[in-house]
């Protein structure tokens, strides 16, 4: 059965027809089937459903870290709603204990902490994801990210299993958590947030976003930085410019002439444009500095199939 039939006949409130394009910040990819669960029972069923009938998934958030394939996902993709997007907060001995459901959106939560004078979460003020995304990728900025602040996440898994995992059983570490092998869908984070100075958090996170719009392509469509930065070498930006790639295009994927990091998409860019620009600047940046980069997005149904020319 495809997997489009199963959701539709196996949750018929839950699925409908999207188009990838609409759902990535990117603003890339084909058609897909979706399955929104409200709640962690309602995830545990399309999992366990999804599980028994062997059908690929792929959970999406925001879709700012990830490259959908212009021919479409042969599977379900899940993006999390409903009561997922909640947060609650509450006080504890030395600041706030806070439990955000997976759906909920990283900078309204970065705000409302440092209205509240929850620290830490300051440097998130501009990352344009999700918390179960931001979980994932363990996202960061400003020499701060996401795993210094979790105490837990909540997972539901391949049959509906629904588990804690301490913070020491997550595996994080720069952009990249156990939650990247899939199999588990994070669908809430408890966080621990010292008690700080609102006014001080506030201007933290305003100093963060004007950096952000001086420095950053926000007026074009975008993904975040396209490459981890290397291990004891220069920022990926930097080699990228040093190479002399600032405002290569690939069809209408160009190498952002702001921040060389940042592949923008130009109006038409195909998943294939960008497959193809990201191996030309791993190429050329391997000529001029000896160095290799490693992608920080990801490929949705894997590169190959992004890297397909698909009817757009
Ligand atoms: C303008 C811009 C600026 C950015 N700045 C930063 C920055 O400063 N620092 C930074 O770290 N990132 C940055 N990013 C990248 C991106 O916003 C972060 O990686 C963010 O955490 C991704 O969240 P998302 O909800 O969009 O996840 P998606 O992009 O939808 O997904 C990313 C990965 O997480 C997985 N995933 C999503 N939700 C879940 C879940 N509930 N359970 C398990 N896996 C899940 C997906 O399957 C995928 O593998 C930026 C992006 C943009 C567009």
């Amino acid at each position: 059965m495809s997997a489009r039939r199963l959701a539709f006949e196996r949750f018929p409130g839950m699925a409908s027809d999207l188009a990838l394009c609409d759902c990535t910040t990117w603003r890339v990819g084909g058609p897909a089937v979706a399955l929104r669960p409200g709640s962690r029972g309602e995830l545990a069923d399309a999992l366990g459903v999804l599980g028994d009938e062997g059908v690929p998934w792929f959970v999406l958030g925001r879709g700012s870290n990830v490259l959908a394939p212009d021919s479409g996902y042969d599977g379900v993709v899940i993006i999390l709603s409903g009561v997922l997007a909640g947060v609650a907060w509450q006080r504890s001995d030395s600041g706030f204990a806070v439990d955000a459901g997976a759906a909920a959106p990283l900078p309204p939560l970065a705000g409302a902490a440092c209205m509240k004078g929850a620290g830490g979460l300051a440097f998130a003020a501009g990352i344009p994801g999700t918390v179960g995304g931001a979980a994932c990728m363990n996202a960061g900025a400003y020499g701060s990210s996401l795993s210094g602040l979790v105490e837990s996440v909540e997972a539901v898994g391949p049959g509906g299993t629904v588990r804690i995992f301490p913070a020491c059983e997550c595996r994080f570490g720069y952009r990249s958590s156990s939650f990247q092998a899939g199999g588990w869908v994070v669908s809430g984070v408890r966080l621990s947030l010292p008690a700080a100075d609102p006014a001080l958090l506030r201007a933290e996170a305003a100093d963060h976003l004007r950096r952000r719009r001086e420095t950053l392509p926000l007026d074009m469509p975008n993904a975040g930085s396209v490459f981890k930065r290397p291990p004891d070498d220069k920022p990926p930006g930097r080699l990228i410019e040093e190479a002399g790639l600032k405002g290569l295009s690939c069809g209408g994927a160009m190498v952002s002439r702001k921040h060389a990091n940042f592949i923008v998409n130009t109006g038409e860019a195909a998943s294939a444009d960008i497959v193809r620009l990201i191996e030309i600047i791993r190429e050329r940046v391997e000529a001029a500095s000896g160095t290799t980069l490693v992608e920080e997005i990801v490929y949705m149904g894997g590169r190959d199939l992004c890297a397909r020319e698909g009817a757009r």
